[in-house]
C-alpha cells in the first residue's frame, strides 16, 4: 500500500484514512476528567491486544468472557463504551490502549502498590481490574494498582 499525505494534519499514513485525525476528531475534548484518566491508566495496565490491524486502526483485546472485544479508533463492543453512548460517548480503556500503541495517545503511568510473586496466573486474575499480571524470570508478578473510587465516574 501506498503512502498518502493527510490533508487535514499533513502527517503521513498508508491505511484507508488518516487514523492521528480520526482519534481527534472523535475525541478531541474527551480526557480532561478524572473519570477518562482513570480509563488511560486501566488501558495502559491492560494485556496487549491478541490481535492488531495498525493500518486500519483496530484491535482484538481478550476480556473476561470468551468472546474478545472488538475495538476501533471510534468503537468498542465493551460494556463501558456502550454505556457511555448512551450519557456522553467517550473512549473506554481498550480504545485508550489501541491510540497509545498506534502511536496517537499517551498514556499515564499507573501507580503500583504492592507486587505478589506466585507460580501459577489464571485468567481472572490476568484480566482483574485492578491488578495486572506480567511474567519475569518464569515467575508470575501480581501487581496491584492503586484503586481510585472514581474509577465510574465519567
Ligand atoms: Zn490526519
Ligand atoms: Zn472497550
Amino acid at each position: 500500500m501506498s503512502t498518502m499525505i493527510c490533508e487535514r494534519c499533513g502527517c503521513k499514513y498508508e491505511g484507508p484514512s488518516c487514523l492521528r485525525c480520526i482519534w481527534e476528531i472523535n475525541w478531541k475534548n474527551a480526557h480532561d476528567n478524572k473519570g477518562q484518566i482513570a480509563r488511560m491508566e486501566r488501558g495502559s495496565s491492560l494485556a496487549p491486544p491478541v490481535e492488531m490491524d495498525a493500518l486500519k486502526g483496530k484491535a482484538l483485546f481478550q476480556g473476561t468472557g470468551k468472546v474478545p472485544y472488538e475495538t476501533t479508533l471510534s468503537s468498542c463492543t465493551c460494556k463501558d463504551y456502550i454505556l457511555s453512548l448512551s450519557r456522553n460517548p467517550a473512549p473506554c480503556k481498550h480504545m485508550y490502549r489501541l491510540a497509545s500503541d498506534l502511536g496517537l495517545q499517551k498514556l499515564p503511568k499507573v501507580k503500583v502498590l504492592y507486587e505478589v510473586f506466585f507460580d501459577d496466573m489464571s485468567d481472572e486474575d490476568y484480566f482483574s481490574e485492578q491488578t495486572i499480571t506480567i511474567k519475569v524470570n518464569h515467575k508470575c508478578v501480581r501487581v496491584m494498582l492503586e484503586q481510585r473510587p472514581d474509577n465510574n465516574e465519567n
